[in-house]
């Protein structure tokens, strides 16, 4: 293989120059988080109900242990981790940190995940399209000419959503080599994955930035906790252009106890897994059904005709599915996500009705 150009990679010409330039709030808790805190107009009588979190406090804004406890699980360094407000903070910080408004563009891969057009368009960041293939990869060398002088981020997802399907590895490495810029491969999905986590290779890959979130495998969408993992220059940016006490107490504290349990979490996912195999097993046997797309993911997306009609007659009857007939290569596209074995079986009972 060629050397590539992007091993040495510079980071800081790819910061908008106003952020390079910012000092960033250096909030109390910078300094000491211990001892008699009389430093950021807290209230030390407590907060107004039985207060066992120490909730009358802010939170740390470095949250170290959270994140090292991150960097542990998935074989980096602390300085590798940043932790958010769900992946939505991440997507909105690299934005921020590398696209100028009405200058910049970013490319994604429809048919893809949503929020990084929207986060985009929010920030005044062109968005250019390179569909995926009809079989949902990769396709690298029209991404490379679809890149122009004002690109900066290329977002990709894998396990992809809507699909289910992870991107095959030597392409996102393709990319990785030969990209301009920063390569976001979203893995909201990994842990369903047969597929490894590029978490780690962000040691050799300074433009790699890896998302991952506790919202799906981790089975706590509720604590709303995002994480980015990159080189300790990109996370440096990314900590000094955050609200300084962008995460909650509680979110910390329940995200740190996740470790504690990660029996359970291995546990669903295998049972997630078994069930998303029998689903769609039982989902290809159905005479109108005539593709149901490989998953690495929670879910299955398959193609019947009908699909609208058949999304709102499921809703009538109180099972919840998702459209996606109107992304490309999706035409009549249902995604459904694997729930418990008797909710699988009940949107195959009422599936099967619809279909009778
Ligand atoms: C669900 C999902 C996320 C998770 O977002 P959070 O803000 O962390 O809940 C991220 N990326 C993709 C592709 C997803 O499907």
């Amino acid at each position: 293989m060629s050397p590539s150009p992007n091993r040495s990679f510079d980071i800081e010409s790819l910061v908008r120059p106003n952020i390079r330039r910012l000092q960033p709030y250096r909030s109390a808790r910078d300094d000491f988080e211990t001892g008699l805190l009389l430093d950021a107009n807290e209230n030390s009588l407590g907060a107004p109900f039985r207060d066992a979190e120490g909730l009358n406090r802010y939170p740390s804004p470095q949250q170290y242990e959270l994140r090292k406890r991150i960097a542990d699980f998935r074989d980096v360094d602390v300085d590798n981790v940043f932790v958010g407000v769900g992946s939505d903070e991440a997507i909105d910080l690299l934005l921020r940190i590398f696209c100028e408004p009405a200058r910049d563009r970013i490319i994604i891969t429809p048919p893809t995940y949503g929020m990084y057009k929207v986060a985009a368009q929010i920030n005044d960041i062109t968005v250019d399209e390179v569909l995926l293939s009809e079989d949902f990869q990769l396709r690298p060398d029209r991404i490379l000419a679809a890149v122009r002088p004002e690109t900066r981020l290329l977002f990709l997802c894998s396990p992809n959503n809507p699909t289910g399907n992870h991107l095959k590895l030597f392409e996102i490495e393709k990319l990785l080599d030969r990209f301009p810029g920063l390569v976001v491969v979203d893995e909201a999905y990994i842990d369903f994955s047969s597929r490894k986590s590029l978490a780690a290779r962000v040691r050799e890959y300074p433009n790699l930035v890896v998302l991952q979130t506790m919202s799906k495998a981790f089975g706590l969408a509720g604590i709303r906790l995002g994480m980015a993992i990159a080189s300790p220059d990109i996370i440096g940016y990314m900590m000094k252009v955050k609200a300084p006490y962008n995460l909650n107490t509680l979110t910390s504290k329940y995200a740190r106890e996740a470790f504690d349990h990660l029996g359970q979490i291995r546990w669903n996912i295998d049972e997630i897994i078994q069930e998303r195999n029998r689903l769609a097993h039982e989902l290809n046997a159905f005479p109108g059904i005539d593709q149901v797309a490989p998953s690495d993911a929670n879910f299955l997306l398959f193609k019947v005709d009908g699909a609208y009609d058949i999304y709102r007659r499921l809703a009538e009857e109180g099972v919840i599915i998702r459209y996606r007939g109107h992304e490309p290569h999706c035409e009549n596209g249902l995604r459904v996500t694997i729930g418990t074995p008797e909710e699988n079986n009940r949107f195959l009972e009422k599936l099967t009705e619809l279909l009778a």
